[in-house]
């Protein structure tokens, strides 16, 4: 900086003792200088058109054309009279408020292109045309233009390029901002000092050289700062380029992290074998996938059309609560079969939460559909407001919901193959195998705790008979109405299956014989005054019931055995009763 300065000095005193052998022609050459040095900035700046990045820069080099030839036509006019047909010195400095309203102005104008990529076939033509116009104004004296206007509006223009300066970044560039800064106070003094007094020598001299010193600068920003010092543009450019290689390097990381999260989401889905413990470990996975606050998971059901939440996760929506299609954000993906994500509460009134203060800020749904069949929905929610879903976000749930609905549909598929295995076709009861399955587990664990533990086998009455008079259909509706009864009648732990035919067996676990006996009565009771109702006819049947209870290491089938032998006796006895075994009654030792 101060070399600069020293320069100048030198310039200016060189010039100044020229001035005074030549005051008027050391005048033409400094404003001579200034057109040398606005049409090099506009060579600089034309020829490096193609690499250059910043459009700011790329502005003022253009209209340095224009300002410049607008001093070019002061210099010559004032020699030649060749442009003004009077000699008049109102008019030259009309040149003058002009070219330097023009300068400032320009200036002004170029914080446009700050983010904005120079249209130049525009701007050279905007600026000839503005040229031409202009200058026929003040040869043609066409219009009464009050010139004192334009050299109070330059001073102000110049100001608010010193504050737009500091306000918008145009560029990273220190030295370039510092540079520009002094162009411009410089040519704002000058504007100053025209306005005092153009008439004393010194002065005029003084503020011709304070408008070369602008110029000086303005040529000092652009080239100097961005031209001779390549090594800063091609390190900016680098920098970009890294950035940028950077920014999707960790994009790229992401992504295989959140693939990563999704296979081991997936090998874990693939590895549980128990619904609920499935849909509760998808949803979880699902909200620490996308780092929410917490969600919901619907099961379709196709009998009653509705969903019904199977998971719920840090949200108001309890599970079992049913949802019908169509309505609310989850019904509506429900039917439409499209994710959907909604942010900020208020567009959510298109999707009401279920409870009044369910408060949330960004939501996202996404249908669990496999093979072609909806299988559910799964909803996760943010309630930082400071956090929102984005698409990518949505892109990545997409994808999560797909595997789940998968994983999903293969467990349902599975329950549904084991159910059928476990279950009897007709009655929905257990079925024999897996009666003896659920007994030898039950027995363990009674016999290893010393609990008591009852078997009740039962059979209908004269059954043959029954299906003798009334059908097999109505023998079918008998059977169906008293397993409902017999499973209505007993607890939940305990097991009630048809054992074959019209036979059927209830095992009660921490349940003594003298308990399962009045059981065993109620339900025979029960049974008995029950009339059931085959195509009109009024159907009524009896049970014979056998108990035995639990000994020490005693195998299931010998526990059925004996209860099948107290219900032979209770047949044989004249049926409709209950018989417990007894060791003495059948001759077998305890
Ligand atoms: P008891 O009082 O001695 O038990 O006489 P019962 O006629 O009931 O004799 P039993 O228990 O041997 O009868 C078995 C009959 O149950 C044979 C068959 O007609 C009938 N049955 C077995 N399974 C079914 C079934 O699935 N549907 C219908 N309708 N009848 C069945
Ligand atoms: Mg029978
Ligand atoms: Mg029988």
């Amino acid at each position: 900086m101060t070399r600069n300065a020293l320069f100048l000095f030198i310039i200016y005193i060189v010039y100044l003792l020229f001035s005074f052998h030549n005051h008027f022609f050391t005048l033409k050459i400094t404003e001579l200088t200034i057109v040398a040095v606005a049409w090099t900035i506009f060579l600089f700046v034309w020829n490096s058109r193609l690499f250059l990045e910043n459009h700011f820069l790329f502005f003022l080099g253009i209209s340095s054309l224009f300002t410049g030839s607008m001093h070019l036509f002061h210099i010559l006019d004032t020699d030649t009279n060749m442009i003004l047909p009077e000699n008049t010195n109102q008019f030259r400095s009309h040149i003058l408020s002009l070219a330097l309203f023009a300068e400032s102005s320009s200036l002004v104008t170029a914080f446009l292109f700050i983010k904005r990529k120079l249209p130049l076939k525009t701007v050279l033509v905007t600026y000839s045309i503005l040229h031409i116009f202009l200058l026929n104004i003040i040869i043609k004296n066409y219009f009464d233009i009050h010139f004192f206007r334009l050299k109070l509006l330059t001073p102000l223009l110049l100001v608010s390029v010193i504050f737009f300066l500091y306000r918008f970044n145009i560029s990273p560039d220190k030295k370039l901002v510092k540079f520009l800064t002094i162009s411009v106070v410089f040519n704002l003094l000058c504007c100053l000092l025209i306005n005092v007094n153009g008439t004393i020598p010194l002065l005029e001299f003084t503020t011709d050289f304070f408008h070369l010193v602008s110029w000086f600068f303005l040529y000092k920003a652009i080239i100097t700062t961005v031209f001779t010092d390549p090594s800063r543009m091609l390190f900016g450019n680098l920098k970009e380029v890294k950035e940028s290689e950077s920014e999707a390097r960790k994009k790229a990381e992401t992504r295989a992290a959140e693939l990563d999260a999704l296979r081991d989401n997936l090998t874990d889905m693939l590895s549980e074998h128990n619904c609920d413990r499935l849909l509760e470990t998808i949803l979880f996975r699902a909200v620490s996938l996308l780092n929410a606050s917490g969600g919901e998971l619907g099961l379709y059901n196709s009998e009653n059309h509705d969903l019904v939440i199977a998971a719920s996760c840090h949200s108001f929506t309890t599970k079992g609560s049913r949802l019908p299609l169509g309505k609310g954000l989850m019904g509506t993906v429900a039917s439409g079969g499209k994710p959907i994500i909604v942010n900020s509460q208020g567009l959510g009134e298109a999707y009401p939460p279920l409870y009044p203060h369910d408060k949330w800020h960004s939501l996202m749904a996404s249908p669990l559909i496999a093979g072609g069949n909806l299988v559910g929905v799964i909803t996760i929610r943010e309630n930082n407001p400071l956090k929102e879903f984005t698409k990518h976000d949505l892109d990545l749930f997409t994808m999560f919901a797909q595997q789940a609905a998968l994983a999903i549909r293969n467990i349902q598929l599975l329950e549904d193959a084991r159910r059928k295995a476990e279950t009897d076709s007709l009655t929905g009861l257990f079925n024999h195998r897996h009666f003896f399955e659920l007994a030898n587990q039950e027995i363990t664990r009674a016999s290893r705790y010393n609990h008591p533990l009852t078997a009740i086998m039962f059979d209908i009455d004269h059954f043959k008979k029954v299906n003798d008079t009334w059908g097999h259909t109505t023998g079918d509706i008998i059977l169906v109405s008293i397993s409902k009864i017999t499973r209505q009648m007993f607890r939940n732990i305990d097991i009630v299956a048809r054992y074959g035919g019209e036979e059927f067996s209830v095992l009660l676990p921490e349940t003594p014989l003298d308990t399962a006996h009045d059981a065993a009565e109620r339900l025979r009771e029960t049974i008995a005054s029950t009339v059931i109702y085959s195509q009109s006819n009024p159907v009524s049947v009896t049970v014979s019931l056998g108990l035995a209870g639990i000994d020490n290491s005693q195998s299931v089938k010998d526990l059925i055995d004996r209860a099948d032998k107290a219900l032979y006796t209770a047949k044989n006895s004249g049926r409709n009763k209950s018989v417990v075994w007894n060791p003495e009654e059948f001759n077998i030792k305890n």
